[in-house]
């Protein structure tokens, strides 16, 4: 039987895993001891399982455990990354570049650096959102302190060219940091393959538990630098402070453990029933494009213009599918979406654009009923705006 309403909105937020729950639940309880305790076993069965857990999560990414940085979300891990980076280098470089496609933690971050004497130099993007890596190689300098450029967009589902990003700045000698929070647990994603020198990702865009996330910190060959953002206990090998989440981390663990064993399956489901729902509309309707690029794209983001239908009218009419348009984070603002912007769309293409979101729990029934749904309402919407039209 089908449900509704029917969840949509993958990139948002995921679902928790129920396997992820199951692992999580002893933490609370019985286990809820404090990881820096070393005086009994309360605190060396937390710490046990820090240590379990994050080896997973490690795994996943292709680093070594000490190299992961537990902190409370993909936010943190940016600001964590950007600022502390900076402030690293601050005497002697005063440049990081960036794209103007970002997550708005990144985006954010660089602008409260600008205030403090940075320049942020932000690479141009095409109309799919991809870099040219050309113009990065250019503008890299000696006084660049960091490259932060994002390996999945979240509006937009494009793919960056991380690898060759990475080797870039390789060359020059200036960290690359990659915010790959809509990657990770749904492509491969190997630190050391793709350069990488700092990573930020979250449990909750995995079918983990919101509030923990990590950030990828390269030890070796070069070890990255940086300035910690929280002082305290000395936890995380001093670069973040305060007692940490077990049970977040455990079911980040877990979350990371079942991709390992998952994720190529599930790309290739998600990808079917992705071309399924495009498809399926595409019959139905016309004057409908995706925005970002055709190919070098996470299938389970399809971020569709259906012209002449307003994207609020849309949502509002069709409350039985959860999806968004422009990011979640922005969803109270009125203003367009600064990834669609960058993209260069038009401000109506803008106005009339929604993402939808698929993942693990997404079905072939859900899919079929969106499509009807959409199909019908699309139409509806643009036959208000266009009886308003004639009048
Ligand atoms: C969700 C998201 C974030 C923020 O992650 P939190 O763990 O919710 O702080 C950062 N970057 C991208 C690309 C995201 O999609």
């Amino acid at each position: 039987m089908l449900k509704l309403p029917i969840y949509m909105d993958y990139q948002a937020t995921t679902p928790l895993d129920k396997r992820v729950l199951d692992a999580m639940m002893p933490y609370f309880t019985d286990r809820f001891g404090n990881a820096a305790s070393k005086s009994h076993e309360f605190g060396w069965y937390a710490e046990k399982a820090v240590g379990l857990y994050r080896s997973k999560i490690a795994g996943l990414i292709g680093c070594e455990p000490n190299e992961i940085i537990l902190t409370s979300g993909a936010t943190e891990s940016n600001n964590l990354a950007i600022k502390g980076s900076a402030e690293y280098y601050s005497r002697k470089k005063k440049k990081i570049i960036t794209v103007p496609t970002e997550h708005s933690s990144v985006l954010d971050s660089c602008s409260s650096l600008a205030k403090k004497g940075f320049e942020i130099y932000l690479l141009k993007v095409d109309k799919f959102g991809l870099i040219d890596t050309d113009e990065l190689r250019n503008v890299i300098d000696d006084n660049t302190a960091l490259v932060s450029i994002m390996t999945v967009n979240n509006e937009i589902g494009t793919i960056q060219p991380v690898e060759e990003i990475g080797r870039i700045c390789n060359e020059k000698n200036v960290p690359f940091h990659t915010d790959a929070t809509q990657a990770v647990g749904k492509i491969p994603v190997n630190v050391n393959k793709m350069n990488i020198d700092l990573m930020s990702f979250t449990a909750h865009k995995m079918y983990g538990p919101k509030g923990t996330g990590a950030l990828y910190i390269r030890s070796r060959g070069p070890k990255v630098k940086l300035v910690p953002q929280i002082d305290g206990g000395g936890h995380e090998r001093g670069f973040r402070s305060g007692t940490l989440n077990v049970p977040g981390i455990v079911g980040f663990g877990k979350a990371c453990e079942i991709s390992i064993q998952e994720m190529s399956a599930e790309y290739e489901m998600i990808k079917s029933l992705s071309e399924r729902f495009y498809k399926g509309i595409s019959l139905k309707l016309d004057d409908l494009f995706i925005n970002g690029h055709p190919e070098k794209r996470f299938p389970g983001n399809l971020n569709i213009c259906f012209k002449q239908a307003d994207s609020g009218t849309l949502m509002m009419s069709m409350k039985e599918i959860a999806i968004s348009s422009g990011s979640a984070c922005s969803s109270e603002a009125v203003e367009p979406s600064h990834v669609l912007k960058a993209i260069s769309l038009k401000d109506d293409e803008m106005r009339t654009s929604v993402r939808f979101g698929f993942g693990r729990f997404t079905t072939v029934e859900e899919i079929d009923y969106a499509v009807e749904k959409v199909a019908e309402c699309v139409k509806r919407v643009r036959g208000i705006f266009n009886r308003v039209l004639q009048k």
